[in-house]
């Protein structure tokens, strides 16, 4: 113990070294990805995450997004517990058999206009599970998706510009009840 001890007072730490706290890059996508939301939208970016089977790496990396570093809500980006109140679905995993169902009451949920944005390659084609005898298939194989966030699992940056080409491809008018 005391050898372990010691030995600490000299090691480096085994951890990564956290993102600098003033990352140019992050604060320009951010201010991107709000300026196309209030140009497409004329408001925040509302988003319902579905796991609709994943391993949950997926689900890391999209927690990630609302940590104190990418804290996307300031980019006026926010995720919601409802699908009635989403505009972008994201949905991750190859969809399971168990699951498919709810995908698509979710979808179905979803007031229109709406963006299915499937992330990782499990979602685009059901990625290692491929073949499996419980799982449907990629996302598209239940609901239309619009967009691809390939990676195993993508990155939070990835996501976010994602994110932002969805916005920038689209030329959506809401409705003002919606706005
Ligand atoms: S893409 Fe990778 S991290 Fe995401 S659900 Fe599939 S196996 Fe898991």
């Amino acid at each position: 113990m005391r050898k372990l001890l010691f030995q600490s007072l000299f090691r480096s730490p085994l951890t990564e070294a956290p993102p600098s706290a003033s990352d140019a890059a992050l604060a320009e996508l951010g201010a991107a990805l709000k300026r196309s939301a209030r140009r497409s939208l004329g408001r925040s970016l509302s988003i319902r995450e579905v796991d609709a089977g994943s391993c949950n790496g997926c689900e890391l990396e999209i927690h990630a997004l609302s940590n104190a570093y990418y804290d996307i809500e300031r980019f006026g980006l926010r995720f919601v517990p409802s699908p009635r109140h989403a505009d972008v679905l994201m949905v991750t995993g190859p969809v399971t058999m168990n699951m498919k169902e709810a995908l698509e009451r979710t979808y179905n949920a979803t007031p229109s206009p709406k963006w299915v944005v499937a992330i990782g390659d499990c979602a685009r084609d059901g990625g290692c599970f491929a073949g499996s005898y419980a799982v449907v298939g990629g996302v598209s194989a239940v609901v239309p998706v619009d967009l691809y966030v390939p990676g195993c699992p993508p990155r939070p940056i990835d996501i976010m510009k994602g994110l932002l080409a969805l916005l920038e491809g689209t030329n959506v008018e809401m409705p003002a009840s919606q706005g």
